[in-house]
């Protein structure tokens, strides 16, 4: 249920339930050396919990960014864990620590790393169609989950979908909620943080944003986990938005050589231009792609066993289940910034059932040279 109370404007959460602990961090954890990543604002390590010997991974977040009090967007990204903790592919939220210029939120260790090292890799260690499946089914998971719940991801990509383990290939696990947002109420988003490979043309054409949105960047993830290619990577940022724009994609044979036909047409339900024709997670849930008893036709090797469950089934992942199946990656980098847009409520939108559409709050709005000029990487 919406919890308005509980939200400002632009759709952040401002109320969360974690007890934020002043006590020093290094009082209950050792930091165990290593640096498990870091993205524009954060930097995370791996730590040991003193009293249980567990691991976690600590991430520091900086409370001033650009000279600014950024503790509401860190109280947004805690909420939208604590809203997402019955998720077995959304990472867990642990502990939330406070000092005076860091918060460090405790999460679950994803020690397999980021999916993206596995999309980029030697052809030994690159996932097959069958990881891919059983990855991209978690991810779907996770974030049919979210959707359910009106929370949009909006910057889903290789570096921000982890795994429990590398080798055995283990699981999913979705983080990086910072510019996560809930779609209940109007609301205005001040700028739009997103990786300029992975965002949708609704985005760059200054159009409403929803759950869709999310579904791109499935769409190109999916298509980078199966090739190693990204598909609308220009020489340049300008070029990579009108690649997006113009939906320009090689579905050459060549570049899906030993690939099955049902996965092309799984990323092609995905990367369409018109938000509201684009699959929803559920609905790609049910795709033959990934649903073994219509999945006939794969050319590639075809064990999806008893494990790969019935294909319909979008509910919360039980532990148990989540626990058996795998996961898989992606990659992308950089930062755009898109100026201000205003969130209408999901009732209005003529998007399918249970999507919330954001549109713009104010005009005029950059013509698209001017757009390009305005995303700041
Ligand atoms: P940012 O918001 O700065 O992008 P992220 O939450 O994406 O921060 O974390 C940055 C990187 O740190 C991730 O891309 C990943 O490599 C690593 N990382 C984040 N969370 C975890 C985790 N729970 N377990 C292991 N590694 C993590
Ligand atoms: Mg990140």
């Amino acid at each position: 249920m919406p919890d308005f109370a509980n939200m400002s404007k632009n759709g952040m959460l401002t109320k969360i339930h974690t007890r934020i602990r002043s006590d020093p961090f290094t009082a209950n954890y050792d930091l165990a050396g290593k640096e498990l990543g870091r993205g524009k604002f954060a930097v995370v390590k791996k730590c040991i919990e003193k009293s249980t010997g567990k691991q976690y991974a600590a991430k520091f977040l900086r409370l001033r960014r650009k000279g600014e009090d950024c503790r509401k967007d860190i109280l947004n990204e805690i909420a939208v864990l604590e809203s997402a903790k019955l998720n077995p592919y959304v990472v867990a939220l642990h502990e939330v620590y406070e000092t005076s210029h860091d918060i460090v939120l405790v999460l679950e260790c994803a020690a397999g790393g980021e999916i993206f090292n596995q999309c980029v890799g030697d052809s030994d260690e690159a996932f097959t169609e069958e990881d891919v499946i059983r990855l991209v089914k978690q991810i779907l998971n996770g974030v049919a989950f979210l959707h359910r719940n009106n929370v949009v991801h909006l910057d889903l990509k290789p570096q921000n979908i982890l795994l429990t383990s590398a080798r055995p290939l283990g699981d999913i696990r979705i983080v990086d909620f910072g510019l996560s947002r809930r779609m209940d109420s109007i609301t205005e988003v001040r700028e739009i943080l997103g990786t300029p490979e992975y965002v949708a043309p609704e985005i760059l054409n200054y159009e409403p944003i929803s759950t869709a949105t999310d579904m791109w960047s499935i769409g190109v993830l999916v298509y980078f986990m199966l090739t190693g290619d990204s598909p609308f990577l220009g020489d340049n940022k300008q070029e990579t938005f009108l690649n997006i724009s113009q939906i320009s994609v090689d579905y050459s044979e060549e570049t899906f050589e030993g690939i099955s036909p049902l996965a092309v047409d799984f990323i092609k339900t995905l990367l369409v231009k018109n938000p509201r024709v684009r699959a929803t997670a559920e609905e790609c849930l049910t795709h033959p792609w990934l649903c073994p008893v219509s999945r006939p036709h794969l050319l590639t090797t075809s064990s999806s066993s008893s494990s790969s469950s019935h294909c319909s089934s979008l509910d919360e992942p039980e532990t148990s289940q989540s626990e058996s199946e795998p996961e898989s990656p992606a990659p992308s980098p950089e930062m755009a910034v898109i100026e201000t847009y205003a969130l209408l409520c999901p009732g209005k939108s003529e998007l399918k059932t249970g999507r919330a559409a954001f549109s713009f709050s104010e005009s005029p709005f950059p013509t698209r040279p001017e757009i390009k000029q305005e995303l700041i990487c």
